[in-house]
């Protein structure tokens, strides 16, 4: 039996409370605000549901959890350890450095920042700075099943061999990153996608419903098989992507992406915001949660037979 000691129940620490739960994980969280236990036995009830219909390990059960009151009590006896407080590198830095000095010197410490680059993250580590790495799930953590491992300057490729063990034992797909940049590797695909997209509701060009069809039943069904290059293989016919780079490489070069930044202004702000609560048509978060794992579990279940 294996120990995951998560601190910081948000969004994401609760989704790999969950994962590690369904894997027959036990769990110990820290997080200090007063209604954490409550909200993240509430995400956990909500998730099970989907976990249940995928498959739940041997052992598995909420009952496995447990709260500690603080975070050195809640990373001893871990065998993993994962950070998910918000994404700001001072209270990071203080975190990460509260946790390495709690915790057994050969433990991982995976962070889940969708950003910051893992040397910079060790920078306030005494202990053992190496074993602090950046190990950044996608949401649902309980259903998706990508992590994405970067190490800093203090950390060895064993320790990153080693990491990559710990979190297929969570039935994750550790994809190591060779070298540190700020965003890791999918972030900067979706940040630029992201970007595109709030550039053609600024201009007018399409609501947030047009531009989420356009990925729904267009490029995002591909995707969930083959990413972007494998994709644009295909598109090239025979002899496959030397022949689409020779037919559309010369595209590459019109000015039709924007890739700064829009500026966020009140306007844009409504727009988005006003577009998604149409599109969400009144259904909470938490319903809309499930009907995503739904599907999501069908899906898992088509990509594990191609
Ligand atoms: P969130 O705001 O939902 O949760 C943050 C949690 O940290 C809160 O429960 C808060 O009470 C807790 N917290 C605050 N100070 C703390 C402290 N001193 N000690 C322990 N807990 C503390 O944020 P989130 O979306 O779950 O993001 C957490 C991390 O995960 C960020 O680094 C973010 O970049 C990363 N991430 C987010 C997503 C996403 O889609 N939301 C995806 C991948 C990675």
């Amino acid at each position: 039996m294996s120990q995951l000691s998560v601190v910081g129940t948000g969004v994401i620490g609760n989704g790999w409370i969950s994962r590690a739960l369904a894997n027959g994980w036990d769990v110990v969280a820290f997080d200090p605000a007063p209604d954490a236990e409550a909200r993240t036995r509430a995400f956990v009830e909500n998730a099970w549901h989907a976990l249940e219909k995928d498959g739940l390990a041997e052992g598995a059960s909420v009952e496995r959890l447990r709260f500690a009151a603080t975070l050195e009590e809640a990373v001893v006896g871990a065998d993993l350890i994962q950070e998910n407080v918000p994404e700001r590198l001072p209270l990071k830095q203080e975190i990460l450095s509260a946790i390495d000095a709690a915790a057994e010197e050969h433990v991982v410490i995976g962070s889940s920042t969708s950003g910051f680059k893992p040397t910079d993250l060790q920078q306030n580590c005494k202990k053992a700075p190496g074993r602090v790495i950046v190990a950044h799930p996608f949401n649902p953590v309980y259903l998706l099943p990508l992590v994405e491992l970067v190490g800093g300057e203090h950390t060895s490729p064993a320790l990153l061999e080693g990491a990559r063990e710990d979190y297929q034992a969570l039935a994750m797909r550790p994809l190591i990153v060779r070298r540190e940049i700020e965003g890791h590797i999918a972030d900067r695909l979706m940040e630029a996608l992201w970007r595109e997209a709030l550039h053609l509701v600024n201009d007018g060009v399409a609501t947030t419903e047009e531009i989420d069809a356009a990925v729904v039943y267009g490029c995002g069904l591909r995707w969930s098989l083959m990413g972007t290059f494998l994709t644009f293989h295909l598109a090239g016919g025979e002899p496959g992507m030397r022949h689409m780079l020779e037919q559309f490489g010369p595209a590459l070069k019109l000015p039709w992406t924007k890739l700064e930044a829009p500026e966020l202004t009140d306007e844009l702000i409504d727009k988005v915001v006003e577009g998604c609560e149409y599109q969400a048509a009144g259904r909470p978060v938490a319903e809309l949660d499930r009907r995503r794992d739904d599907f999501l579990v069908e899906l898992l279940t088509l990509t594990r037979k191609y």
